[in-house]
């Protein structure tokens, strides 16, 4: 335990009443907090919360927290708020509530009431069940808005016989048979990024380098009719792979909090939320191991290593960043860089298929080629809009980038080095410290590679968003790129309509909302705009998104489909002729002419070594 540690549980113990309160000094003493999360098996719509605030200072604000990538809005459920005398409290603002107390201590309490949703709930969102369910993040406590670094102590309420799992620390068990039930939280930054998963738990234990990790299992039926070795083996081999990558871990231990009846996944720091079920689990779901690899990875590179963009905490609109090429994309890149390596059941058979696919899907959507990463990623987590009548994924963009910086990488440093040693040097330097920018990310390539290509790279790909020149790096492990425009067909050979559309509804409207996907399409040609409101499709009404896919499914080429659309000026309607269109077909192929050197550094990269 390091000193710190120790004079924060010294402090936390005090009020906990273990030990003698120190004197007071002159200077007026930070506040602590202490939270309490009470579940009631016999009414479990909801839970209760209870902060006690000590050293409170006169006036005080607390608030609920904007989740930069979810922004899930449980403000709206924080029902019976509730501030004990002395103190009073007035509702500032959606999120925000100002507490004004004449004492030293304050004690405010609220409940978050459930939505009652059937499964499969979203694996972050709080649920509770007879059986358990998930509760605690920033789904359910409030932070002190003038000190986000306050340390603060947990205590859990739970009904008889339940347990539970979470990236907190606990405080010294009063028994060691007891389940801890008591944390000790260094910050409001921990304590609103761990969820905490409560219940009758199936729960497994490993250690790599000496670090704990916890995988903790909520099923929904009493028995397990899965592998759990395999399970917790294949994790563990997961965990492994990672660390071999960074060195060291970011975090002191780690839970992965398994769902069954849920769906989804989110990173935190030092946990991981994740929808399994057990025919996932038992019948080895490609995406299972491919989520929890994705996810551990982002304890380093997305928690440990941050964008520029983000506040640490913030109660306002939800935060965006230029950096998720990065911290969204070279995560995709080791998703299934690590998922080869472990022997984990991945989507595609090779990594040269599976770079097939990633250039085919590059061109399919227009906007990969056309609009800078940094502009994507500012609209990744927003709802579709930014990016006008293109379609593109950061996600994308960014597996590409750093396939195509680990090519410049081998053949610049003749199969010294490769993207891992960028990584470790990102993570030496940005790791838990200052936010990154794409210059500082430019700073390391250029440091791995020792090259000045690595300034055109990003000049080009990074601040110009030029399209990617795929054949110049691929040549250099001795790879030829064919990229056909063939016409776009069904599994009979017949032409395809050009239904390349989505459509969607505003939060908050009932509108339903049409996206173009590419500037070219017939759709965009007939003078229509992603943002559109459309109430009818050749005389159909347009209320839902089902309806809208039925409308596409009976379309054909040569078709006309009348879109009635709602303007501010009024209605109009609008003649698209459906054509068809043309995908993109890429084939990689090995050059028969390449070098020795060419051979030897593609073997190194299909093995993903040095
Ligand atoms: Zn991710």
């Amino acid at each position: 335990m390091d000193r710190l540690r120790i004079l924060l549980l010294t402090f936390v113990l005090q009020l906990a009443g273990t030990l003698p309160v120190v004197a007071q000094t002159k200077t007026p003493a930070s506040p602590v907090l202490h939270y309490t999360l009470r579940i009631d098996a016999n009414d479990l719509s909801g839970y209760t919360v209870s902060i006690r605030v000590y050293h409170a200072p006169h006036r005080f604000r607390l608030a609920m927290a904007t989740h930069h990538e979810y922004d899930d809005r449980y403000w709206r459920f924080v029902t019976d708020f509730h501030a004990e005398a002395p103190a009073s409290f007035t509702r500032e603002d959606s999120a925000v509530w100002s507490i004004t107390t004449s004492g030293e201590e304050a004690l405010v309490s609220y409940r978050i009431r459930l939505l009652p949703l059937p499964p499969p709930h979203f694996s972050q969102r709080p649920f509770l069940s007879p059986v358990g369910g998930l509760v605690g993040d920033l789904h359910s406590f409030m932070y002190l808005v003038e000190d986000t670094h306050t340390p603060c102590r947990l205590t859990l309420q739970l009904p008889y016989g339940w347990e539970a799992a979470t990236g907190l620390d606990p405080m010294p068990a009063p028994a060691a048979s007891e389940p801890p039930l008591d944390f000790l939280v260094s910050s409001a930054l921990q304590l609103l990024d761990a969820p905490i998963l409560v219940g009758r738990l199936h729960s497994w234990h490993f250690v790599v380098d000496g670090t704990p990790h916890e995988v903790a299992y909520l099923s929904m039926t009493p028995t397990l009719s899965f592998d759990s070795i395999a399970l917790v083996a294949n994790i563990q081999k997961i965990v492994r792979q990672t660390v071999g990558i960074f060195n060291s871990f970011p975090y002191r231990h780690y839970s992965f909090l398994l769902e069954d009846a849920s769906a989804g996944a989110l990173e935190h720091g030092n946990s991981v939320t994740i929808g399994a079920t057990a025919a996932d689990l038992s019948s080895a779901r490609p995406d299972i191991y491919g989520e929890i690899a994705h996810e551990l990875f982002h304890s380093w590179n997305g928690m440990s290593i941050r964008p520029s963009g983000f506040t640490e905490l913030n109660y306002g609109p939800q935060q965006l960043t230029t950096g998720l090429w990065f911290n969204e994309g070279v995560t995709m890149f080791y998703t299934d860089l690590i998922g080869r390596k472990t022997g984990m059941p991945v989507d595609d058979s090779t990594r040269l298929a599976h770079l097939t696919n990633l250039i085919t899907r590059y061109y399919r959507d227009t906007g990969n080629s056309v609009l800078p990463p940094g502009r994507v990623s500012l609209a990744d987590y927003v709802q579709p809009g930014p990016l006008g009548d293109y379609s593109a994924s950061t996600h994308l963009q960014g597996e590409l980038l750093a396939t195509c910086m680990d090519m410049l990488i081998r053949d610049a440093t003749n199969g010294q080095y490769c993207f891992d040693d960028v990584m470790r040097r990102v993570y030496r330097h940005h790791g838990g410290q200052e936010p990154f920018r794409d210059t500082d990310i430019e700073n390391e390539v250029t440091a791995v590679c020792g090259c000045k290509e690595a300034h055109t790279f990003f000049e080009d790909y990074l601040y110009q968003g030029k399209p990617i020149d795929f054949a110049s790096f691929l040549s250099r492990l001795g790879l030829r790129l064919q990229h056909d425009q063939p016409s776009a067909i069904d599994r009979q050979g017949r032409p395809l309509p050009d239904t390349r559309v989505f459509s969607w509804i505003l939060r908050d409207d009932t509108s339903l909302r049409i996206g173009i996907t590419n500037p070219n399409s017939c759709w965009a040609m007939a003078g229509i705009h992603t943002g559109d409101i459309i109430t009818a499709i050749n005389g159909l009404p347009m209320h839902t998104r089902s309806d809208f896919q039925t409308a596409m499914n009976r379309l054909h080429i040569g078709d006309t489909a009348l879109l009635r659309l709602k303007k501010e000026t009024g209605t109009k309607i609008v003649p698209v002729y459906i054509t068809g269109y043309s995908t993109p077909l890429i084939t990689l192929t090995e050059d028969p002419a390449a070098n020795t050197k060419q051979r030897r550094l593609l073997q190194q990269w299909k093995d993903g070594l040095r």
